[in-house]
């Protein structure tokens, strides 16, 4: 049977429980457990799919087509496993099991309740996982703070559920704040007080605290917490501000955070765990040889979580180019065709970014233009990838029309349409193309090179597509559709063979970057920025040197 373990969040919001649950659940894999990680959240919404990026950041998706919490992905990029749809549960989709039920008279005429049913629908899910046979620890997440009306449901499941599993299967890690008052010179502990003393209100202990500080923790204030939050001195762990989210796992390491878990769950410490590879990955992230300046155009970057998988892909890839990649945000909306090329032409190279609608969309086209034009490495993911058609089709096809029909339904060359099965769908959560796909790559192109394969599997999200009655004239014009996905012709990769490095991907592939493997797409796609990077100082040293031979004559 698999062991439990609980990461409920204290005090306030946004203090890095996925982090920490990764962190743990990478110590444990590393000492060789099967150990997978879940989330639970308590909003109302199905799924996130539906959510604006600017509610809930962005939405992950996983190889089995779920629209998931973006905390999913840092599970996927600590772990380097899968999860599925079976690793994020909501309120939402909880209550609609137990309505669907309710009306199927599945409860024999009883009145339906929070307690049991919708406790016990939530049980349920949390043990699933853990069913299956293929994990020995499931940390589960729970979504929100302690305190919320709407996460005292999962908190009495974890209550029952601390009961029914027994002592040694089930731990409870509290996450939580020790605020540092600068004018007071002093770390303060109460507000952790008060929120244990909440959680044991509702019949819960935590075994263990992770402490988020600014501050060292210093001996006395750790026996101070465990005497009034009733845990062992050693179970109240100091979680320090870190330079990078994948310094976290190493911070653990050092507080046995593992190790504490593991001798409450009765489980041997098994080997020292093997971190080489990420120890590896930490230092080359740490001490980069260089760096590039990459432009990320989208219309929500004042919000860095919209775009979390992209900005940790330019991470992983950055570690392996031995490159600090710094992120330039800027905004479509203010990108025109009169300020487009003094914005963006001292960038190493252009990502343009994934999203819906037609706010900023002429921004994204001119910033295509600009990389195509001027040879900067250009990156399209998803609308990044229709924009760029759009773009090949105005101003090298000459077709002044061209658009998505996303954006121009009548447009009279719709470069990018909707497939005809998209087109009769009218519900709006998980109907989008969605998850895992294959793809066929082309023989000798530049996309082949990068897999260095033919055959690939990627992860998508989108409603439009390549519109296939466009592609021999692309093609001539020197737009070449070089991933095809085989079952349906669809066209899932473009590139251009003349330029440096302008790719447009259909389908996402940060969603598949990890630490362990980071993506081709974006090791490639950072290579190509250093190389412009070293030609551009190459010829301003040719020019200067030329000025330099002319001042002396
Ligand atoms: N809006 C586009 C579509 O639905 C692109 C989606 C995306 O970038 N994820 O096809």
């Amino acid at each position: 049977m698999s062991k439990f373990i609980f990461v409920t969040g204290g005090v306030t919001s946004s203090l890095g429980k996925g982090i920490i649950a990764a962190s743990l659940a990478k110590l444990l894999q590393a000492r060789g457990y099967r150990t997978t990680i879940q989330k639970f959240d308590p909003y109302i919404n199905v799924d996130p799919g539906t959510l604006n990026p600017y509610e809930h950041g962005e939405c992950y998706v996983t190889e089995d087509g779920a629209e998931t919490d973006l905390d999913l992905g840092h599970y996927e990029r600590f772990l380097n496993t899968h999860t599925s749809q079976a690793n994020n549960v909501t309120t939402g989709r909880i209550y609609q099991h137990v309505i669907n039920a309710e009306r199927e008279g599945a409860y024999l005429g009883k009145t339906v309740q929070v307690i049991p049913h919708i406790t016990d629908e939530i049980k349920r899910r949390m043990l699933l996982l853990g069913e299956s046979g293929e994990y020995d620890i499931v940390i589960t997440e729970l979504g929100g703070t302690v305190g919320d009306i709407e996460s005292l449901p999962y908190v009495e499941a974890v209550r029952q559920l601390k009961w029914e599993l027994g002592e040694h299967n089930c731990v409870v890690i509290h996450l939580t704040l020790i605020p540092y008052l600068r004018a007071a010179k002093e770390l303060k502990t109460k507000p952790t007080q008060h929120s244990v003393k909440l959680m044991s209100e509702n019949g819960l202990n935590p075994d263990i605290l992770v402490c988020r500080t600014e501050e060292a923790l210093y001996k006395e204030l750790k026996t101070k917490i465990a005497l009034f939050c009733n845990v062992r001195q050693d179970a109240v762990i100091e979680a320090r501000d870190a330079d990078t989210i994948y310094g976290v796992p190493m911070e653990m390491l050092k507080e046995r955070l593992d190790i504490i878990t593991l001798q409450k769950l009765d489980l041997p410490l098994g080997d020292e765990p093997n971190l080489v590879k990420w120890t590896e990955f930490l230092n080359k992230l740490r001490y980069p040889k260089s760096k590039v300046t990459i432009g990320l155009i989208g219309k929500y970057v004042e919000l860095q979580d919209a775009y979390k998988s992209i900005l940790e892909a330019l991470i992983h890839a950055g570690a392996v180019n031995e490159c600090k990649v710094e992120v330039r945000n800027i905004h479509s909306e203010h990108l025109t065709r009169e300020n487009a090329l003094e914005k963006l032409e001292h960038l190493d190279a252009i990502l343009v970014a994934p999203g819906f609608g037609s706010r900023g969309i002429e921004g994204k086209i001119e910033a295509i233009r600009i990389a195509r034009e001027q040879g900067i490495p250009f990156f399209g993911i998803c609308l990044g990838m229709q924009m760029a058609c759009v773009e090949f089709a105005r101003n090298v096809l000459k077709l002044s029309d061209a658009h998505s029909t996303e954006m121009a339904p009548e447009t009279g060359s719709p470069v990018i349409a909707m497939m005809q099965d998209q087109q009769e769908i009218t519900q709006m959560g998980g109907t989008m193309r969605l998850g895992a796909y294959n793809c066929t790559l082309r023989e000798g192109s530049k996309i082949a090179a990068v897999y260095n394969s033919h055959n690939i599997s990627e992860r998508h999200r989108h409603r439009y597509e390549f519109n296939n009655r466009f592609k021999e004239q692309f093609e001539t014009a020197g737009m070449v559709p070089s991933g095809i996905n085989p079952e349906t012709g669809l066209v899932e990769i473009v590139e251009i063979p003349e330029h440096p490095f302008f790719i447009g991907s259909q389908f996402h592939p940060e969603y598949k970057s990890t630490v362990e493997h980071p993506h081709p797409l974006f090791v490639a796609f950072i290579k190509a920025a250093k190389e412009a990077q070293e030609l551009r100082a190459g010829a301003t040293r040719l020019v200067l040197e030329e000025k330099g031979l002319r001042l002396e004559r």
